[in-house]
């Protein structure tokens, strides 16, 4: 299947470089093109012809590897090495057909070299420059063999030691660069792991880990707004621990902790995965039901209050137990989020002066008689 460089940032960055490497081909070959017509070059035109094919046909592969993502499956997924070993060869290829202005082809080795920065080791540079400089040294040699009037031994041996010191140095300036560059992808990559954990710990209640009141007003807005916009219902739940002062008194700080964590996570497991609980305060808890109208939202409320009361708590007596109260209501188009938290929290005001261990509702009038009907019940 053919792959979208979009989804992949790395196969995006792949395939540009890909494409400057071609840019850095096509400029090449414009000059050999040039010195063949100058008849600077030894190469008659199947040669030239087979060069071309071999170079078009390479990238061909090399391109459509990139895009249906094969790449992926080699160990170096960016193809640097194979394609900076062909170049090289193909390097060697046109010096060994180049004559009077050879010296100044070897700088089409360092087109290539220079593609190292993006991938290679200080290990790997030296390498390269290794198999440059005894590619380079093999063409020398077919030339001493082929055509020894055209080999100069003695300017032959200061070129491969010229050229061998300037590879060397590319190669300690290069694996720096590329140093650089690694660094900098791993501070990158830590920056972009520090913003993850700063994004999670902006939303989340430390001691709980469920949303913190911050979102849950930033999650309130959206879902007002989706209402607002579209009619769905939506409809909140506030809940608080019943005589938690209690717990504390009796068992401690420490454990009181315990069974707030241990009491979101058991009534987490009572919502939908579009519900959203978060710490209200202290030990209130708000759910957000989206998509649930009033008979939903006490539906919801009962199974959370039930859930409390089941709850058990590890270090306590057997017979330990907290119980919740709990306030609810349903969105009003086009109401302020405050008068609708303001209701939730007068019905919880209510659950707790009428006895406590209870769901109250504030809903207008109308909507209210279906529940006093019998229709949802209230808990207590
Ligand atoms: P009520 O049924 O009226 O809600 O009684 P209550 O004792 O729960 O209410 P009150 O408001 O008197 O006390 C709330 C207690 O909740 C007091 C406070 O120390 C405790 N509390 C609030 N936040 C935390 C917390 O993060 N950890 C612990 N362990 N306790 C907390
Ligand atoms: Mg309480
Ligand atoms: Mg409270």
């Amino acid at each position: 299947m053919t792959q979208k460089p979009g989804d992949d940032p790395s196969q995006a960055i792949r395939i540009r470089r890909f494409f400057i490497a071609v840019a850095a081909y096509i400029l090449w070959l414009l000059l050999i093109i040039f010195c063949y017509h100058l008849g600077l070059i030894r190469l008659s035109i199947w040669l030239a012809c087979l060069f071309y094919s071999i170079f078009i046909v390479f990238n061909i592969v090399i391109y459509v590897l990139l895009r249906t993502g094969l790449n992926r499956k080699f160990a170096d997924p960016s193809l640097t090495f194979v394609q900076m070993g062909a170049a090289t060869i193909g390097a060697m290829f046109v010096i060994y057909f180049t004559d009077q202005v050879r010296p100044l082809m070897l700088l089409i080795y360092f087109m290539t070299f220079i593609f190292g920065v993006f991938r290679f080791s200080t290990r790997q540079f030296f390498s390269f420059a290794l198999f440059t400089l005894c590619s380079y040294g093999l063409v020398v040699l077919a030339l001493f063999i082929n055509h020894p009037e055209k080999v100069d031994t003695r300017i032959e041996i200061l070129q491969l030691f010229v050229f061998g010191t300037v590879l060397f140095w590319f190669s300690i300036i290069g694996s720096y660069i590329s140093s650089l560059r690694n660094r900098l992808s791993a501070a990158n990559r830590k920056l972009g792991h520090a913003i993850t954990t700063i994004e999670a710990l902006a939303i989340h209640d430390d001691l709980t880990q469920v949303f913190n009141r911050r979102h849950m007003f930033q999650e309130l807005q959206r879902v007002k707004s989706l209402a607002d916009r579209s009619g769905i219902p939506f409809s909140i739940a506030i809940f608080d621990l019943d005589h938690f002062k209690q717990v504390n008194d009796t068992f401690g700080h420490q454990k009181g902790d315990d069974v707030l964590k241990k009491l979101v996570q058991d009534v987490a497991r009572e919502l939908r995965d579009t519900d959203m609980i978060a710490r209200y305060g202290g030990e209130e808890f708000i759910v957000i039901m989206p998509g649930t109208d009033i008979s939903g939202a006490v539906e919801c409320a009962q199974r959370i209050q039930k859930r409390a009361c089941g709850a058990r708590f590890a270090g306590f007596p057997e017979s330990f137990q907290v119980t919740i109260s709990t306030g609810i209501t349903s969105y009003q188009p086009v109401e302020s989020l405050d008068e609708m938290i303001y209701r939730a929290d007068s019905a919880l005001y209510r659950a707790k002066a009428n006895g406590r261990n209870r769901v109250e509702i504030d809903f207008p009038e109308r909507s209210f008689q279906k529940v006093q009907k019998g229709e949802v019940g209230l808990v207590s």
